[in-house]
């Protein structure tokens, strides 16, 4: 099977042999991923570990750019100037890692504001996706997208919200990225979430090398533990690993792949 894990960060530094990591990924059968940029810092960097990896592994990374609500502090106005420029001159698959993180103080949440709608627009004009990161803030996210009528879609990456908040994410084109926190069985809530899921809702990441699985505390996360994740999530939804592995296949390829033909 060609596994994509549609969210890990293999550009960090605990990873310091990543052609070894490229081959090993191939051979495990994991046929893409994505990796989301977090600054302004890690945009040569996101694009030379694509360049390199893609070199011995054809489509192997695709890499999305974008200033993480995260690292606030660090984003200057010249940093979406430059994310303005790299998306049109190396276009990337996505703008991400964006979004609101409101488990930060609440007197961050103006300026995470600000710079989640330039990013939205940014991606509107470069007709692009977004991978997002929602903390606490799915009905802030949802409502902005509504507003600024984004309709590119992508992904809400480690999403573990409600059924309700899900289908408002479905409704405005989006898949559901799902990962290691279902592999707990504490996570009861979002075991019912991803029963009542329709098939075209989700796609598989690990967010490594954080958001280890249950199976793999302790240990630094790669996308090898794709296929136990699915695994996980075949067992929740009582289908085949096979039926796993297409569906969340195909809603990658669709949401991601087919917004992608240059403008
Ligand atoms: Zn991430």
């Amino acid at each position: 099977m060609n596994w994509i894990d549609s969210h890990c960060h293999l550009d960090f530094e605990v990873f310091n042999e990543p052609l070894i990591l490229n081959t090993n990924l191939r051979e495990s059968g994991c046929a893409h991923v994505l990796v989301p940029a977090i600054s302004e810092q890690y945009f040569s960097r996101v694009q030379k570990f694509q360049i390199d990896a893609n070199q011995h592994h054809k489509d192997l990374v695709y890499i999305a750019l974008g200033l993480h609500p995260y690292f606030l502090k660090e984003h200057k106005a010249p940093h979406l100037e430059r994310l303005d420029c790299l998306l049109s001159e190396h276009r990337p698959m996505a703008v991400g890692e964006i979004g609101l993180d409101f488990a930060l103080p609440p007197e961050t949440h103006e300026s995470q504001i600000a710079l989640f709608e330039a990013q939205v627009l940014l991606a509107k004009k470069h007709q692009l996706t977004i991978v997002v990161h929602a903390r606490s803030s799915h009905d802030r996210v949802c409502s902005i997208l509504k507003r600024h009528k984004f309709i590119n879609g992508g992904i809400i990456h480690a999403f573990s919200g409600s059924f309700q908040q899900a289908q408002n994410y479905l409704r405005l084109g989006f898949v559901l990225g799902l990962g290691g926190a279902l592999t707990y069985d504490r996570a009861r809530a979002m075991h019912k979430m991803v029963q009542q899921l329709p098939s075209s809702a989700y796609v598989l990441e690990t967010d490594s090398p954080d958001m280890a699985p249950a199976f793999a505390r302790g240990q630094v996360n790669t996308p090898m533990n794709i296929p136990k994740i699915a695994q996980s999530i075949a067992n929740l939804r009582g289908e085949a690993l096979d039926k796993v592995y297409q569906d969340s296949t195909d809603n990658f390829m669709r949401v991601m792949l087919s917004s992608n033909d240059p403008v």
